[in-house]
């Protein structure tokens, strides 16, 4: 069996959910997070058990640092330290030109998608890097083709967050690499998931897909392959990368 413990953030659904489960199937020891789909969160840890691993789900608000702390401390008392992290918990919110967003909704996406992402790190580090007498790791950080199209007319807020996520996986990988750390990105593009009824707009890829080279949506088992090539084994020359899943946009 692998013995390393994966933590997932935003892992009861979506990309995150279908991360979970390859990597279970894989072997890993899996911790998910959740914001506040209990139910949803412990049915897949029914599921993910079935695969004969540990799985744990932990509740735990990405834009809150008490939360994210108390996060690592519950997988460190469960499971042991990790070895993996998938930076997956985001949010979005519903499509609008920024002359009509607040600073309100600006700063709630900034706090959850890059300051979560970014204390997630902290935390994921001082567990795993050599220099903490740790045995070394990798993170994954879940971007978005957005960060490269900066979703004009929808959720440009959303888009700039992800773009710092791009950023802080280039300079980390840096800061971090020769203490046996690992630090990768995937920027999907439109994977069907509930993410895009968050947006205001359920049906977003249908509208969209025929501008898309491959002419369809993705599916959220295709983005967790990309997860957990750059996770593992054979990806170990790669750091301060980028998978896009995105159908060729
Ligand atoms: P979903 O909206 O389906 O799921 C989001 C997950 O994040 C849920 O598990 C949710 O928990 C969790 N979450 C949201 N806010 C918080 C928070 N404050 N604290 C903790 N957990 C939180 O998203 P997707 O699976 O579609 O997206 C996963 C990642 O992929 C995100 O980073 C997203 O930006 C990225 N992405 C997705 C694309 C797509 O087309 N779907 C395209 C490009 C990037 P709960 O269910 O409990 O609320």
């Amino acid at each position: 069996m692998n013995k390393k413990v994966a933590l997932i953030t935003g892992g009861n659904r979506g990309i995150g959910a279908a991360t979970a489960k390859l990597l279970a199937h894989r072997g890993y020891q899996i911790a998910i997070s959740y914001r506040q789909r209990k139910q949803q969160a412990e049915e897949l840890i029914v599921e993910l058990r079935s695969f004969g691993v540990l799985a744990i789900a932990v509740r735990a608000d990405i834009s809150s640092e008490k939360d994210i702390v108390q996060l690592f401390n519950t997988v460190d008392e469960q499971l042991g330290p990790i070895s993996c992290l998938v930076n997956n918990a985001a949010i979005i919110k519903p499509q609008m030109r920024v002359e009509t967003m607040d600073a309100e909704r600006i700063n709630e996406i900034l706090r959850t998608n890059i300051t979560g992402t970014l204390l997630c790190c902290r935390e994921a580090i001082k567990r795993m890097s050599i220099k903490n007498g740790g045995t070394g790791g990798t993170i994954v950080n879940i971007s978005s083709a957005a960060s490269r199209s900066g979703s004009p007319n929808e959720y440009i807020d959303y888009a700039a967050s992800k773009g710092a996520v791009d950023t802080l996986t280039i300079g980390l990988s840096q800061e971090v690499a020769d203490e046996g750390i690992r630090v990768n990105g995937v920027r999907p593009g439109f994977i069907y998931t509930e993410m895009h009824a968050d947006g205001g707009e359920a049906d977003r890829i249908e509208r969209v897909k025929s501008a898309i080279p491959l002419k369809r949506g993705g599916r959220a088992e295709e983005v967790a392959k990309a997860v957990a090539w750059l996770l593992g084994d054979e990806s170990t020359f790669t750091t301060g990368s980028f998978i896009d899943v995105a159908g060729g946009k």
